[in-house]
């Protein structure tokens, strides 16, 4: 058990001294959770070996899954990639800071146990304002996956990350609900066309209207075929999963519903608590089970930042099987779908 102090920090008036303290613990090799835009990140030195090898252990993330390094100023990029290529300028001026990570061609100070042994290195500048200081302060790279234990669903709130993390971090930085609620978008640019390994934050058409063509990873596109590898190494890994069975139901609306409500039944029947995940439109048409909505379909954002919250509520509920609505595939869904995919380990049920 480590001794994990609490520190809370208001990000719209930050008390520099209070968080130069988690500055300072980073930089004497410890490991600090501290919130994001898109969620919760678990962060330490990314040049100090025993400090990031602590991240791997708190998480008990398996080691060939690369970790991001996070960083405050452009001379950082410099020294932890061995190029810059011509169009990553482009995405760099119009995206960071913010939710894109970004593939590069690894320079020699990048240590083996960051990158899972690849010649490659994942880079974000966060938008957050506790991010951007404490990164700034810490004056390394700062190495951050999600700040969940491994494989379950990422933390957009506090209370989150000291449910997971308590006893297993240095310090845990409080800073208030996190924004987009969903990670980063990776997107490798060192092949030609740049291709997405994670949908995320910032979507494939955002993305299209600054730099053209972008593909995706075949193996998380569409139907997300399980058999395909993908690319990214963390991508192949279970995630998101709450304690419940989690079943998608796919197909046109009306007959999401009248699906999932025969499947309640049946459920319910048999003895298990069942949710549904619903959405505004759809969370009055159950008549049973615990219904808890994502928000409106024609909030996507909401949904996204609000998904990671509402798999931690129907486990604290002690529900068995979760009964979730599906979206469209495009935008922000595709991140949405993605994380639900992964979450209901491809139990997909065509409707
Ligand atoms: P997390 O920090 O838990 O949100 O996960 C980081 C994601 O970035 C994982 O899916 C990793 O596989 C991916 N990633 C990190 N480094 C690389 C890299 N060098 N090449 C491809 N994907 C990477
Ligand atoms: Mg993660």
């Amino acid at each position: 058990m480590t001794k994990t102090i609490l520190i809370n920090i208001d990000k719209d008036n930050i008390d520099t001294k209070k968080l130069k303290h988690a500055a300072e613990i980073l930089r004497a090799g410890g490991t600090v959770t501290f919130p994001t835009e898109t969620v919760y990140g678990l962060g330490a030195n990314a040049l100090d070996i025993n400090a990031v090898k602590k991240i791997f252990e708190a998480k008990g993330r398996p080691s060939d899954n690369p970790l991001i390094i996070h960083i405050s100023n452009y001379e950082d990029l410099n020294e932890l990639v061995l190029e810059i290529p011509k169009n990553a300028e482009k995405i760099i001026n119009e995206f960071w800071p913010g939710p894109l990570t970004l593939i590069f061609n690894k320079s020699s100070i990048v240590p083996g146990i960051i990158t899972g042994g690849l010649n490659t290195v994942a880079i974000r500048m966060p938008a957050h304002p506790i991010a951007k200081l404490l990164i700034e302060l810490a004056k390394v790279p700062v190495a951050a996956p999600s700040a969940n234990l491994s494989g379950k669903p990422s933390p957009t709130k506090e209370k989150h990350v000291k449910d997971d993390l308590m006893g297993r971090v240095d310090a845990i930085v409080c800073g208030g609900d996190t924004a987009v609620g969903v990670e980063s978008t990776v997107l490798d640019i060192t092949s030609d066309i740049p291709m997405i390994l994670r949908p995320g934050g910032v979507t494939k058409e955002e993305l299209e209207r600054i730099i053209g063509r972008v593909e995706v990873d075949p193996a998380i596109e569409g139907t997300q075929k399980k058999h395909l590898i993908p690319k990214s190494p963390g991508m192949k890994y279970t995630h998101y999963s709450p304690n419940a069975d989690v079943i998608l139901l796919s197909g046109d609306l009306e007959d999401i519903i009248t699906g999932i409500e025969k499947i309640r039944k049946d459920k319910e029947d048999n003895g298990y608590r069942v949710g549904i995940m619903a959405t505004d439109e759809t969370k009055d048409k159950y008549e049973g089970g615990i219904v808890i909505s994502l928000g409106s379909r024609s909030n996507l954002e909401t949904v996204a930042s609000n998904l990671f919250k509402v798999l931690r509520e129907f486990d604290e509920k002690n529900i068995d099987v979760i009964l979730a609505e599906t979206f469209e595939e495009k935008g922000l869904g595709q991140a949405i779908m993605n994380r639900l995919i992964k979450a209901a380990g491809y139990n997909i049920l065509k409707v």
